[in-house]
């Protein structure tokens, strides 16, 4: 990976779960420049739409907020998507990023939201600040171009 990217792109949206979809769509359509695998884009998808949906429903607990999302991808077609809430923030990562662990208490939830963003992804990185928000930064290398 190279320090500067090919290309970026921001996005700004409200924390509804309306726009979960949308964001997953805006990310995907940015990633196609790179002529992924059906595979590689469907992993990215999943991984996005898991950490939105996190952002919407634990970062901002379904009241209205903004979410941020940065795209870039390198030369080396590592591609990055960072994902930011400024919601309630985790207090303990290491925690909330064990597999079935999970704080909602309508039992609909199955706490795998940050395993299914692991295996996806070749990197997961999380930072957090309780009461500041949380950023989930994912990380693929894509292969090279067919
Ligand atoms: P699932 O994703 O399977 O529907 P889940 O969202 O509870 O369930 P994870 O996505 O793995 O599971 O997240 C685990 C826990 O980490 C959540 O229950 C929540 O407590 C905390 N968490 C995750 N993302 C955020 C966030 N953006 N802000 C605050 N807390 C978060
Ligand atoms: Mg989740």
């Amino acid at each position: 990976m190279k320090n500067k990217p090919v290309n970026e792109m921001r996005l700004e949206f409200n924390s509804k779960s309306i726009n979960e979809g949308f964001a997953r769509y805006a990310v995907s359509a940015f990633v196609a420049q790179l002529d992924p695998t059906v595979e590689e884009l469907s992993d990215l998808r999943c991984a996005v739409s898991e950490a939105v949906t996190n952002a919407i429903i634990h970062g901002y607990r379904d009241t209205p907020g903004t979410v941020y999302i940065t795209c870039k991808y390198y030369e080396d077609r590592t591609v990055k998507i960072k994902v930011t809430d400024k919601g309630v923030g985790i207090e303990d990562i290491k925690q909330a990023m064990q597999p079935l662990y999970t704080t909602d208490p309508t039992g609909e939830r199955g706490g795998m939201g940050f395993a299914i963003m692991q295996s996806f992804t070749d990197r997961l990185s999380v930072r957090s600040k309780p009461g500041k928000g949380t950023s989930v930064t994912l990380t693929k290398k894509l292969s090279p171009k067919r």
